[in-house]
């Protein structure tokens, strides 16, 4: 029996398709094995989205043969549907407002950071009572309560290397509801996957670590638990990661200068990524 998925590639507008992009894109379609591949635009951060990006994002996956058939979710427009887990959340007492300012975050996290490399925050405001919690808050998920709830470390299946555990609790009150748009990447991600039916999660190796936050998310929201496939990163050589910034190795500019739709897909920096046919390799591809 061959087993089939349904994936996504779930790119945010925020600068134009470059090799890494692509790289995830074909890593998503190749995983569903003959399933349902889906786009899905996360643009909730209106700052930094620009229209712009997804209509150039569009062309770009149409040119390459990457926009699937399908309908594709723009999560702009899917606010409201957001706004109800929050609330759901906030009833069943798992969200409390936050106030604190990046410095006083800084200063009560003792120098600790959280597994993805953000500040550790330390529960300052947990049990503290706002009278107007009004939109000059942000909402932080009480991760203990929640694991209480939960009631041990959601792990993971990961494609390539089995159960992972989980380290939720590291992460400690993760935000869920930013002050400026309202909602969190952790939030409309879990919603979304549940909501497509997606039954492995493609996506780089930049989120790993925060699949725990996911899982204790999914668990307490009802939602199934999918199979994750994340996949390694191109690398600079200085060890960043490629960024839209870096105009080389961008769709357009290889697109410019006569590279066929093929040729970009089987790019040395996206075949490093993907490795021979689906297999993908962990390490990490520096560029040459
Ligand atoms: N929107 C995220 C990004 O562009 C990807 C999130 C995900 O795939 O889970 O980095």
């Amino acid at each position: 029996m061959t087993l089939s998925f349904r994936t996504r590639f779930a790119p945010s507008p925020t600068g134009y398709l470059h090799l890494g992009h692509v790289a995830s894109a074909l890593h998503a379609q190749q995983m569903a094995c003959g399933g349902a591949y889906h786009v899905r635009i996360e643009d909730c951060d209106q700052m930094r989205c620009r229209p712009l990006f997804s209509v150039a994002l569009e062309e770009d996956l149409r040119w390459l043969g990457l926009w699937p058939q399908g309908a594709v979710r723009r999560q702009s427009e899917h606010k409201h549907e957001y706004h109800a887990v929050l609330a759901q959340l906030r009833e069943r007492g798992l969200l409390y407002p936050c106030r604190c300012t990046r410095a006083e975050i800084r200063a009560a996290s003792g120098g600790r950071y959280a597994p993805d490399g953000s500040v550790y925050y330390a529960g300052s405001c947990r049990g503290r009572c706002y009278d107007a919690a009004g939109d000059s808050v942000v909402w932080r998920l009480d991760m203990q309560r929640a694991l209480d709830v939960v009631q041990e470390e959601p792990g993971w299946w990961e494609y390539g290397r089995g159960r992972i555990m989980g380290q939720a609790a590291a992460f400690g009150d993760v935000v869920l509801a930013r002050r400026d748009t309202g909602v969190s990447y952790h939030l409309c991600v879990t919603h979304d996957d549940a909501l497509l039916g997606i039954n492995r999660v493609t996506r780089g190796m930049d989120m790993f670590a925060v699949t725990s936050v996911h899982r204790v998310l999914q668990v307490l929201m009802g939602w199934p638990e999918p199979e994750y496939a994340h996949h390694a990163l191109i690398m600079e050589t200085d060890g960043r990661k490629l960024s839209k910034r870096d105009g080389a190795m961008g769709v357009r500019v290889l697109r410019a200068e006569g590279w066929s739709a093929e040729a970009v897909l089987a790019h040395p920096h996206v075949r490093c990524v993907l490795g021979d046919n689906v297999r993908v390799s962990f390490g990490r591809c520096a560029r040459d």
